[in-house]
């Protein structure tokens, strides 16, 4: 393990330039105020590249959390006081700070999760992309002004910040979702808590350095916080604590049910971001040059652990026989490898685990009338690498019901339009969604109260791959929760409705008069 651990460390030498060392303490509560490593439980940080240690974290003890936790109610009293914008000029310096460290952070990502470099830096530019876009909100957070029924009077609503925010994120998008909930959330004037995935702790002690560089250039402490940790122990902690007034959390159904329920029993807010089940509708009419390259990407990439990645395409009939040959040719000219390698265009999966689940979940296909009908195997090599697979299917079997969080795309024949967007909209879950046709009137049915059930609808562009600019989440077992762009927001603030009287009278609302003759 320590021979493992040195050549993994001495062979990646970006990993310092992040501050990473081969010992990382697992909690801050600010610049120069990082955890003790004496003393802790210890997690071995695993590459699905080679599956070799690549650094060891002390994980959060329930005193580190204290302190964070109480840190960060400290600087929430001064925080919530500097006006947004100048909080924006900040939010603005950490934008910088992460884009003169794109290339590392994106390996990084790359390294410890497995997703390709295109992808890993991809979702540091995501970081920054929403860094920006909190600069520019930082200068708005409207609130409205409403006409009173009284006279000489003024009505109108206005936003403050929440508190101490918790925000709870996947493996699969390591700094990406924490820079939607946080650099939005640092305008708003609230101080925030992270708490990582076990399987990315680097990611998150990486990001955590380059704030603390801007926080520190800066004299503030406590406003961008870590406690790395089980999800059973510190995650258990940070949903059921009193102090914690929203818990963003972003992960399985399973995880974000227990936190509703955790959340509900003290009646806190939660932004949920659980799992999808995405597809894509392929009509007779669609381009399908466009689609197959479409759900190559939205099914491929990121080797299939994306929350959106497309799982089930939903083709008409006549064009499903080509559609599968010209996916299955696809398939084959996917170039499967260490994703540091430029020339790879899919890496291996996070972890042993993921291929094990889907190894099982293919195995499970045949007793329902499924075949596959490309890929689906393990690589005998070091990591945790598979061939992506195709699966066809003759509709919502139970399988295709569960998110298998790896690359499996169930294929499905519709006869109308009709049947397709009611086996579009059969499954529990309901993030994102796309039909590929040349008809108006097809579309429009897809995006009208009548079409899909998401939270994300799209024509001609595969399911994943949104924008910061739009609200992001989804519908039933998704979680109901919007994060990054439009009004999302709010969700961060609480708002308040105010009513000013500059008359020498109290005309009371509803015409009501109180003791008066
Ligand atoms: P996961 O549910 O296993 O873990 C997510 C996070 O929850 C981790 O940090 C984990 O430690 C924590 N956690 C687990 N139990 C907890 C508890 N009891 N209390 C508090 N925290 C707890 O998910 P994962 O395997 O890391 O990620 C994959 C899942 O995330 C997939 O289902 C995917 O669809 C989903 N996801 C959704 C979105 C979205 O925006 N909708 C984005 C990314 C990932």
């Amino acid at each position: 393990m320590t021979v493992s651990l040195a050549l993994g460390y001495q062979k990646h030498p970006f990993l310092k330039e992040l501050g990473i060392q081969e010992m990382n303490p697992g909690a801050c509560a600010g610049p120069d105020d990082w955890s003790d490593i004496k003393a802790r439980d210890i997690l071995n940080v695993i590459t699905p590249i080679d599956s070799s240690v690549i650094a060891k974290i002390a994980l959060a003890s329930e005193q580190d959390y204290e302190h964070v936790i109480n840190t960060a109610q400290e600087s929430f009293q001064t925080w919530r006081m500097i006006p947004a914008p100048k909080r924006g000029q900040i939010v603005r310096e950490i934008a910088d700070e992460i884009r003169k460290m794109k290339e590392p952070l994106g390996k990084l990502v790359t390294l410890e999760m497995g997703k390709i470099i295109p992808e890993g830096t991809g979702e540091v530019q995501e970081a920054i992309d929403i860094a920006d876009f909190a600069v520019g909100l930082s200068r708005q957070l409207y609130g409205l002004t409403m006409q009173s029924e009284r006279p000489s009077h003024r009505m109108y609503e206005q936003w403050h910040p929440l508190g101490v925010i918790g925000i709870v994120t996947a493996f699969n998008f390591p700094m990406a979702v924490w820079s939607w909930n946080s650099m939005i959330a640092a305008v708003c004037g609230d101080t925030m808590v992270w708490k990582p995935s076990s399987k990315t702790p680097l990611c998150a002690i990486a990001l955590q350095h380059t704030v603390n560089r801007v926080m520190k250039a800066n004299g503030l402490t406590g406003i961008f916080s870590l406690v790395v940790g089980k999800g059973s122990v510190v995650g258990e902690r940070l949903i059921n604590d009193k102090r914690i007034s929203l818990i963003s959390a972003t992960g399985s159904t399973a995880m974000g049910m227990r936190v509703a329920e955790a959340a509900a029993k003290r009646l806190a807010r939660t932004i949920l971001e659980l799992g999808g089940n995405n597809a894509i509708i392929v009509a007779e009419d669609a381009n399908l040059d466009l689609a197959v390259r479409a759900i190559l990407f939205a099914a491929v990439g990121t080797a299939g652990q994306r929350c959106t990645t497309t799982r089930r395409i939903i083709a008409q009939k006549k064009i499903i026989e080509e559609l599968t040959t010209r996916l299955v040719k696809a398939y084959a000219q996917v170039r499967i490898g260490d994703p540091l390698d430029p020339n790879s265009v899919m890496g291996p999966l996070v972890d042993q685990d993921a291929v094990d689940t889907m190894m099982k979940a293919l195995e499970a296909l045949p007793g329902q009338g499924a075949k596959i009908t490309a890929g689906g195997r393990k690589i005998d090599r070091p990591g945790c690498y598979v061939t992506p697979a195709i699966v066809r299917v003759p509709g919502n079997t139970q399988l295709v019901c569960e998110e298998t969080f790896a690359p499996i795309l169930y294929i499905m024949p519709y006869e109308t339009i009709d049947d397709a967007i009611r086996l579009h909209n059969e499954v529990p879950q309901g993030l994102s969604s796309a039909i590929f046709t040349e008809s108006l009137k097809k579309a429009e049915k897809f995006l009208s109260a009548i079409g899909s059930d998401c939270g994300i609808a799209n024509v001609n562009i595969g399911t994943s791959g949104a924008e910061i600019g739009g609200a992001f989440g989804g519908e039933k077992e998704t979680g109901g929760g919007r994060e990054a762009g439009s009004d999302a927001w709010k969700q961060y603030m609480r708002r308040q409705t105010t009513t000013i009287n500059w008359s020498d009278q109290l005309p009371l609302a509803q015409g009501i008069k109180f003791g008066e003759q």
